[in-house]
């Protein structure tokens, strides 16, 4: 089933985060969609064939599109009865007030936020315009998203600076009444050099998951879920885990910008476009486009050390936005060894075995890869 993320505010955000990819965009003036270009979206969305659709509204930060704008979105779903809507938005939470808040309860939006941990941790990288850490106002805009009602889930995302506080960062944000947790491994998509002050190495991002895993561990609350070792957990017991980057299914993620483009998943920024909404006259149309078909044949084509990978049906080469390309031009899962060196760590685990706080001891490097 196809996924959308709609830019609404294209990359505009009201805060610098010190990793975010929109700090290479003009963040001068807020652009929001039209809602002409708004209503083509939807009417594009209803050409797909399935009657659920779901949809990740975005930004920058996407509550600078405004009450009325979301007001507009929620009008223009109903105009569709035949169609089911899924509504989520991610957003840092700043700008959320009750009437924000009561209306994403009212209308069963999912909400997710990001928070990059404890306060310390958060303060790090999520800084506004003067550089100061937004931690507090963050959780005021929380605070009111749950006196309303809204069911809520975080994003952590991990850089280079935040990696060795993995124990910190989980126990802050069930501190903070998180149950619903996914860390991203920050990898700088634009560049995908690795060369980012922020981007994680394999071997930091090994370690970062085996500390959460312990911690996870320790906190031993059930109710804590977090995506990534859910992810691992899924794998032991032979199941492919139920997440994009494990799935090999980029090609059903789409970005619409607030002009209307189409492009790829929302992590390869705009390298290639397929066209606009209101040109392409379905999404019969865009699967069956020249561009369309090229980029799915180039994200399925799976690398050597992939065919050979006992992984490989569970993994499919990562996530297609985190990948350098080898000598030969061929793009490369960058966090392949922290994935095999996991699933080895957690494996000796559930066997019962004691933990190691030397992550090399897993064996991590892909013998098959080499
Ligand atoms: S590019 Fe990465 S984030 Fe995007 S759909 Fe693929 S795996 Fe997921
Ligand atoms: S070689 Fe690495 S990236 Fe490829 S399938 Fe195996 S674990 Fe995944």
């Amino acid at each position: 089933m196809s996924s959308f993320q709609v830019k609404v505010v294209g990359d505009f955000c009201n805060i610098r985060c010190t990793y975010c990819r929109n700090r290479d965009f003009d963040q001068d003036t807020c652009v929001v969609m039209k809602v002409g270009t708004l209503e083509q979206v939807l009417d594009f969305l209803t050409s797909l064939p399935q009657k659920r659709i779901r949809t990740h509204w975005h930004g920058g930060e996407p509550l600078l599109a405004g009450k009325e704008f979301f007001d507009h979105i929620v009008r223009l779903q109903k105009a569709h009865p035949g169609i089911s809507w899924a509504n989520a938005v991610q957003t840092n939470a700043i700008l959320i007030d009750d009437e924000w808040a009561s209306f994403f309860r009212r209308h069963d939006f999912h909400v997710g936020v990001s928070v990059d941990g404890s306060k310390r941790t958060h303060n790090i990288n999520r800084v506004n315009r003067a550089g100061s850490g937004t931690f507090s106002q963050v959780m005021d805009g929380v605070e009111v998203l749950r006196r309303n009602g809204v069911t809520l889930s975080v994003i952590c995302t991990v850089t280079s600076k935040t990696a060795e506080y993995a124990e910190e960062m989980l126990c802050g944000l069930v501190d903070a009444g998180f149950k619903d947790i996914a860390f991203n491994v920050f990898y700088n998509t634009a560049s995908r050099t690795g060369d980012d002050p922020h981007a994680l190495t394999a071997a930091q991002w090994l370690s970062c998951l085996i500390e959460l895993f312990e911690s996870w561990l320790e906190l031993n609350d059930a109710a804590v879920r977090v995506r990534e070792l859910d992810g691992m957990l899924a794998w032991t017991r032979s199941k492919t885990a139920n997440l994009c980057s494990y799935r090999g299914l980029c090609h059903q993620w789409f970005v619409v910008d607030y002009t209307g483009e189409l492009y790829p998943c929302e992590r390869f920024g705009r390298s290639m476009c397929f066209g606009r909404v209101d040109s392409l006259a379905s999404f019969q149309e865009l699967f069956a486009s020249p561009p369309f078909l090229d980029w799915k044949t180039s994200i399925s084509t799976l690398p050597r050390r992939c065919q050979s990978c006992g992984l490989q049906p569970l993994c499919h080469n990562g996530c297609v936005a985190h990948t350098a390309s080898d000598s030969q031009g061929v793009p490369l899962y960058v966090y392949c060894e922290s994935r095999i060196g996991f699933y080895r760590y957690v494996c000796s685990r559930l066997e019962g075995k004691e933990r190691t706080d030397d992550a090399t001891e897993t064996g991590y490097v892909n013998p098959v890869a080499r």
